[in-house]
């Protein structure tokens, strides 16, 4: 397969991580009802092997679980406002309807490139369990490109551009005063650290409460590391937000720079080894033979979940994910 350019590659990304979760659910890993309407000729996605299967389902319900508990720890009166930058397919927006601390959340807003979020659209459009769930005030406009309605938008935005004018158009849309949380999951890899850095800067300066959850890789400049850029190099995608570095805090550090005191971070080995009960683990050891456990430790370590604020009332520290 050949793109005609580096985005046409970054943005088959989204295939690779909605494909991965199709693999995930249809094996058992992962519940998720939404994700059929999303994914376009679902039977004809091929099964990830057990490695990814487990990869993605840590990932994603470290996530889910970080999420929740940001939500929980708010108080009362909070409206939770959300921001997907890179959020591709992602059916979490509909996950989290079916979950109870739904209430708070008045703003969930995605960030994608326009060929991304017209095929979103188009999905939303289509499928009625997923417009019911945005509501009767839900419009597709701009050839399919941006979808409003009063909780859930999807903006196309190429997020390289300089956040005042890139970000712009999120302004109308957030309340200062209310919490913001900023969910990058796989879309820094694709950028260079001084970009990721100033459009969190840009949320950070002009919000009053954001916290962030980033799924990364990092440490890519051992043996496992050098495999990795090179199979993404064949299909054209660069990494330019990965380093060499082989600790997950210099991801914590990143965080730092951005206005962001409060900062935590598991890597997937040790997550998937600390934040599931004993009955859910056993669930999951049951579902595949794995035969490439030591494999399976060696990538997951190289994947982290990093999470942060800018003040005490989303204090990151208190964000537990067991
Ligand atoms: N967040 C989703 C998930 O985890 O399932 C999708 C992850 S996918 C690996 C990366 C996503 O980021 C793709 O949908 C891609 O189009 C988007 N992306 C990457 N660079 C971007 C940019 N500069 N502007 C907007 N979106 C971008």
């Amino acid at each position: 397969q050949s793109f005609p350019d580096g985005d046409a590659a970054i943005r088959s990304t989204d295939d690779d991580a909605a494909h991965a979760r199709v693999s995930a659910v249809r094996k058992g890993y992962l519940k998720d009802p939404y994700i059929q309407y999303l994914v376009p000729r679902l039977h004809l996605i091929p099964t990830r092997p057990p490695l990814i299967n487990i990869g993605t389902y840590v990932r994603s319900e470290v996530i889910d679980k970080l999420m929740v508990k940001w939500l929980d720890l708010l108080d009362e009166s909070s409206q939770a406002q959300i921001v997907s930058l890179g959020a591709g397919s992602d059916s979490r927006f509909w996950r989290f309807t079916d979950l109870p601390p739904k209430a708070k959340i008045v703003k969930w807003i995605e960030i994608d490139f326009p060929e991304i979020v017209a095929k979103k659209a188009l999905a939303v459009r289509k499928h009625s369990k997923l417009s019911e769930a945005v509501g009767p005030d839900l419009a597709i406009e701009k050839g399919g490109t941006v979808l409003r309605s009063s909780v859930f938008n999807i903006l196309a935005v190429d997020l390289r551009g300089e956040p005042s004018e890139a970000l712009q158009p999120l302004e109308v849309l957030l309340s200062d005063g209310q919490p913001v949380l900023l969910l990058a999951e796989c879309v820094f890899p694709y950028m260079s650290p001084e970009t990721s850095a100033a459009i969190i800067r840009w949320f950070t300066e002009r919000y009053s409460r954001v916290s962030i959850i980033s799924y990364d890789m990092f440490g890519l400049g051992d043996a496992f590391g050098k495999v990795m850029r090179e199979n993404l190099q064949i299909r054209n995608i660069e990494l330019p937000g990965v380093d060499d570095n082989p600790t997950r805090q210099s991801l914590e550090h990143r965080l730092h720079g951005c206005g962001l005191s409060e900062t935590n971070s598991v890597t997937l080995k040790n997550a998937r080894a600390a934040c599931f009960p004993g009955p859910e683990v056993d669930r999951i050891s049951g579902l595949e033979r794995l035969d490439e456990v030591e494999e399976l430790d060696l990538v997951l370590g190289h994947y982290s979940i990093t999470w942060g604020s800018k003040d005490e009332t989303g204090a990151a520290a208190r964000w537990r994910v067991e």
